[in-house]
């Protein structure tokens, strides 16, 4: 069982992040922010997708002036999720300018290495921390390593030196994000704000390095951490690198809430992020989001496409209609189902599941047995075992989780 790092727990719009919560998955749209309307309804496909933080960017004085149309355009349409601004640069001079967005945003994100240069620096981030006490939000201390607080990091170099060296290049550079999200964090408290209304991240984009940073860092504070992959990239590239940098610090505990940054494939659907990082929590045990369907992958004795369609329509089938069912029936994300290509595996890993079912290999008998609960409950034939079998699924979850929510009632 994995053990979680202690931190406070941030209050983020409503939402919860630190250890003593379930780990919150969030995400980031990529509209133009000043399209009040394209970015409420990205925003709207990512919540109903299971986000429960959306950050979007808060770069320009008509992206500033569009976060309120924004956040009544998702009232309207029953959405309360909260919006997290993503300030650079300029975040000192939009919040003051804009404050209903100041006060309509849930946090704002300050990356240390953008809030401007020299002299600038302290009373740039020092007018966000005002802002932010006084509206009451938390903030993201996001130390990201393209755009590292370059002062720390000729300190920390010059420092090394005088030691003769002793430390790599990366190794200074780790050093010098946990310095500038640490400082950067004291300096906020120091300022006045909060000790739980502070989050931090340190994003490198590689994962050898993600694990050093979060490690190094991880025991030096009791913050709630955001975990993220920086530009892990496209498609199974960005998936399978986010999945192997996040899984080993999740693990030992350390991660309070996760965004997996992929870039979409053109015309794809923003929400992949969210549903890779529902995946990721569910496949560590960490949170189940919706019922689990193990599908074998197939063989030379599963020659024809039957068998991956049905799996293929099940697990879109249950995504569908998870909604509605978590509605009307608590407890159904823990079901397992299983969806067996042969009698080799079939029924074995079949009754290991609440509802299951062994499809006919190339050469067996084209008889479809049907496991709930361990034992077998009939046996499916002819050309609608797909329907039959959605229908005897839909039974199972009426049966097994309506009856909880009819005796909780
Ligand atoms: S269960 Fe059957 S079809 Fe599936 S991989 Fe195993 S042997 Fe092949």
């Amino acid at each position: 069982m994995t053990i979680r790092r202690q931190t406070v727990t941030v209050d983020v719009g409503g939402v919860p992040i630190g250890s003593a919560h379930p780990i919150v998955v969030q995400s980031m749209t990529n509209t133009d922010t000043a399209d009040a309307e394209g970015t409420a309804i990205q925003v709207a496909q990512l919540a109903r997708a299971g986000s429960e933080i959306v950050r979007v960017t808060v770069n320009t004085r008509e992206a500033a002036a569009a976060i309120p149309e924004i956040v009544a355009r998702l009232e309207e349409v029953g959405l309360n999720v909260p919006i997290v601004g993503d300030f650079h640069y300029n975040g000192h001079i939009l919040l003051r300018e804009f404050p209903d967005t100041a006060r309509l945003l849930a946090k704002y994100r300050i990356n240390p290495g953008n809030v401007g240069a020299g002299q600038h620096h302290d009373a740039n981030f020092a007018t966000m921390i005002e802002v932010a006490r006084e509206y009451d939000k938390p903030v993201r201390i996001g130390v990201n390593w393209g755009s590292l607080d370059q002062q720390v990091l000729a300190r920390l170099m010059d420092e090394n030196t005088a030691q003769g060296s002793p430390k790599t290049g990366t190794d200074v550079m780790i050093d010098a994000m946990v310095v500038s999200a640490l400082e950067s964090a004291a300096y906020a408290e120091e300022l006045g704000l909060a000790h739980d209304k502070i989050l931090i991240s340190v994003k490198v984009s590689s994962a050898p390095e993600l694990w050093q940073v979060y490690r190094q860092l991880a025991p030096l504070c009791d913050y709630p951490l955001h975990l993220g992959l920086t530009e892990a990239g496209m498609g199974m590239k960005g998936i399978v690198a986010s999945s192997v940098a996040l899984a080993p610090l999740l693990t030992e505990g350390i991660g309070d809430t996760i965004r997996v940054s992929l870039t979409p494939e053109p015309g794809a659907s923003r929400k992949l992020e969210v549903e890779v990082a529902q995946q990721m929590l569910q496949s560590l045990g960490l949170r189940q989001f919706l019922p689990q369907v193990t599908s074998c992958p197939g063989c030379g004795r599963t020659t024809s496409s039957f068998f991956q369609e049905l799996a293929q329509k099940i697990q879109d089938y249950i995504r569908d209609t998870m909604p509605e069912w978590k509605a009307k029936y608590p407890g159904v994300e823990d079901m397992q189902v299983a969806v067996m290509g042969c009698i080799v595996n079939g029924p074995g890993e079949s009754k290991h599941a609440n509802i299951g079912i062994s499809l006919p290999g190339t050469g067996e008998e084209p008889r479809a047995p049907v496991y709930q609960d361990g034992k077998l409950l009939t046996t499916l034939k002819g050309p609608r075992i797909a329907e039959d079998f959605q229908a005897l699924m839909e039974a199972y979850v009426e049966n097994t989780y309506g009856r909880v929510a009819h005796s909780t009632n």
